[in-house]
């Protein structure tokens, strides 16, 4: 029986999985794909994630340092509006890099980490939980024991519902899309309208914008993206000419 089993291996369960296996706790991390995909996020994140992360990391997954927004308030052909800081505000990462990263530092703290393990079932005993398992290469299901089981496994979490924990008051829908735009790297777009999905979007991008919840919408190149909590759309984006002339050198 481990001590802990983890379902879910994105950033919140691999990060679980290190801090417990470096307290001296036997640890099992149970991911139902190959960690890391498929990508559901624009790498937009706070300077202080490097903090959570091995020394050498910023080198593999840093993408744009972000000094600024340019804000577009009248829709995506309007005049725009674009502020610098002189502190850097946020950082654009490799995500997908970031979740193995993540998951090899849980493993090389002791933490055992699987792949293709979905979990199907969460039996809570006096003495401990027992979770069903569905393997990737394999008919039956196996049965794995733990003493605490975290659900790390994401907004949609099937260990929520089998402990009938309380359901989020509210969700938000995202949409993730890839552009060939330039990239200008040192600030992001963001949009304070509502994107017209309608207009050139994909069969599969229309249904989030149709659901009646808050909209949060995405749309990225390979170091760029809109995120858009509320319907706001930021996109970092590379321009070697702003970049140049603010003097930002990546380091
Ligand atoms: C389109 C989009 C864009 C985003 N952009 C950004 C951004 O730019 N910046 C930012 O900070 N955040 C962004 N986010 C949010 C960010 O992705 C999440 O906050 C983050 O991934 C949450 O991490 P997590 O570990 O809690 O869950 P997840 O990353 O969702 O990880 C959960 C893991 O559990 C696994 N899992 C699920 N069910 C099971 C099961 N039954 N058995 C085993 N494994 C299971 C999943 O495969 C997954 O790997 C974005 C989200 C979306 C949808």
């Amino acid at each position: 029986m481990y001590d802990f089993v983890i379902v879910g291996v994105g950033p919140a369960g691999a990060r679980f999985a290190r801090r417990a296996a470096e307290s001296g706790y036997s640890v099992l991390g149970l991911e139902k794909g190959t960690i890391g995909t498929p990508l559901a996020c624009s790498g937009h994140v706070s300077t202080d994630i490097w903090d959570y992360l091995p020394d050498a990391a910023e080198d593999n997954l840093l993408q744009n340092r972000v000094y600024g927004a340019n804000f577009y308030t009248g829709g995506p052909d309007s005049e725009t509006n674009l502020f610098y800081k002189t502190d850097e505000i946020s950082n654009v990462i490799d995500r997908v890099e970031l979740d193995r990263t993540l998951a090899n530092a849980a493993r090389n703290a002791g933490a055992e980490i699987r792949e293709g393990h979905t979990v199907t079932g969460v039996d809570e005993r006096d003495d401990r939980v027992v979770l069903t398992v569905s393997v990737a290469d394999k008919n039956d299901p196996v049965e794995i024991e733990a003493r605490m089981v975290a659900g790390c496994d994401g907004p949609v979490s099937r260990v929520r519902q089998a402990v009938e924990l309380p359901e989020p008051e509210e969700k938000l829908h995202g949409v993730l899309a890839f552009t060939d735009e330039e990239d200008h790297g040192d600030h992001v777009d963001v949009h304070l309208t509502s994107h017209d999905f309608s207009r050139g979007a994909s069969p599969a991008a229309r249904p989030a914008s149709s659901t009646g919840s808050r909209p949060h919408r995405v749309r990225m190149s390979t170091t760029a993206s809109r995120f858009s909590p509320n319907s706001t759309m930021l996109r970092p984006t590379t321009s070697a000419r702003a970049r140049s002339r603010l003097g930002h050198r990546r380091r």
